[in-house]
């Protein structure tokens, strides 16, 4: 039985609707970054426990994915490594982030190895290019560039990390509080991926798999006379409005639980609860507009929507080429991958007494290839 833990890094900290696509939920083959790299170390079987930090808004979502023991992230790396550590009961803890995808099973050998050698294994790469600081050329030989994974004594590192002082790795923690520290030579392939150019230089990282993920949404409004009607993000010449704790727009509130739901996320009550005053009367456009950056942040791309409005009255034959082209414009697709269709229920239901109007939707969605950004 091993007596190492290992800790992945993968608590991203952009805020959960103002980002681009985030490192973490790239996709290789089928699975996210993260989950790629979590897989590559509990198959390794060198570890008693694999512990991943996540951002406290995507941790239930990573736990989805399958059985993984997922630590809510803090502000920092180092609160979401502290968070991680109270979870850690072996000697000794390797800790490493998501990011470093390709790291060479030797360099985790030669860690292992050397754990008698100091309260901290840190591996190091050499300086090639001359190096001139202020005006200077200095001694190359004396400069190391210092990696992760690195491996560290437990009750040490946690120790070392009863600090407001941030440290940029776990090492320089523990010289600060008079621990040891022993260098190993590092690898490239631990190389840091910080830019989407640096994840073509890993070879051990697959483009996306084609698959499509299909998901639908339903939603009934009531109609209520105070306030205008509007569908599809499109003002409607109509005499009543619909009841809502939005502006109700139906049909928007359909489609963002049709893209939610084949992104395995969840639904529009979770995202957006109707107890929270932030979207009262909010417009449904903007929602859905969060639900796109949304999913480009998780790494999905939108290949196409459809859409049933099934209302006696308002006839919408003159608003369908217009609510096509919001949309199109709201999902950043050419209207024709909108599916717009109207329907009557015969006089039949409340939807035929006119008491209301219910939306069928459905979306497909495939995974950003980050290849061709
Ligand atoms: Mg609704």
């Amino acid at each position: 039985m091993s007596d190492i833990s290992i800790i992945l890094l993968a608590a991203g900290n952009s805020t959960r609707f103002e980002c681009g696509i985030k490192k973490q939920w790239l996709r290789i083959g089928d699975l996210p970054l993260w989950q790629f790299v979590t897989n590559r170390f509990i198959e390794s079987k060198k570890f008693a426990d694999v512990i991943i930090t996540g951002h406290p808004e995507e941790a239930d979502y990573m736990r989805l994915h399958g059985n993984y023991t997922v630590v809510k992230g803090g502000e920092s790396r180092q609160d979401s490594l502290k968070s991680a550590l109270s979870h850690v009961h072996t000697p000794y803890v390797m800790v490493t982030d998501v990011a470093r995808g390709c790291i060479d099973s030797k360099l985790i050998s030669r860690l292992i190895d050397n754990r008698d050698k100091a309260d901290s294994i840190v591996p190091v790469l050499h300086m090639h290019d001359t190096v001139v600081y202020k005006g200077n050329t200095i001694d190359r030989a004396e400069l190391l560039r210092i990696q992760t994974p690195q491996l560290s004594v437990s009750g040490v590192l946690k120790s070392a990390l009863k600090t407001e002082t941030e440290y940029t790795d776990d090492s320089s923690a523990i010289v600060a509080t008079g621990g040891t520290r022993h260098f190993i030579e590092g690898d490239e392939t631990a190389r840091k991926l910080t830019t989407i150019a640096d994840l073509a230089a890993l070879e051990c990282l697959q483009k996306p798999s084609a698959t499509i993920l299909t998901g639908n949404g339903f939603d009934v409004h009531a109609f209520d006379t105070s306030g205008k009607m509007v569908l599809c993000g499109v003002d409607i010449d109509h005499p009543v409005g619909f009841k809502a704790h939005s502006d109700g727009d139906v049909a928007i509130h359909a489609l963002i639980d049709a893209l939610l739901g084949a992104a395995g996320i969840g639904d529009i009550g979770m995202l957006f609860p109707d107890t929270d005053d932030t979207y009262k009367g909010i417009d449904s456009t903007l929602l859905l507009t969060k639900t796109v950056a949304l999913l480009r942040c998780y790494g999905f791309g939108i290949v196409n929507a459809d859409i049933t409005i099934a209302a006696q009255t308002p006839r919408l034959a003159a608003y369908k080429t217009k609510m096509r082209h919001r949309l199109g414009e709201l999902l950043k697709l050419p209207p024709v991958r909108i599916g717009l269709k109207a329907t009557t229920t015969e006089k039949l239901g409340f939807i035929g007494r006119n008491e209301g109007v219910a939306v069928m939707a459905s979306a497909t969605l495939n995974y950003i290839d980050w290849t061709q950004l």
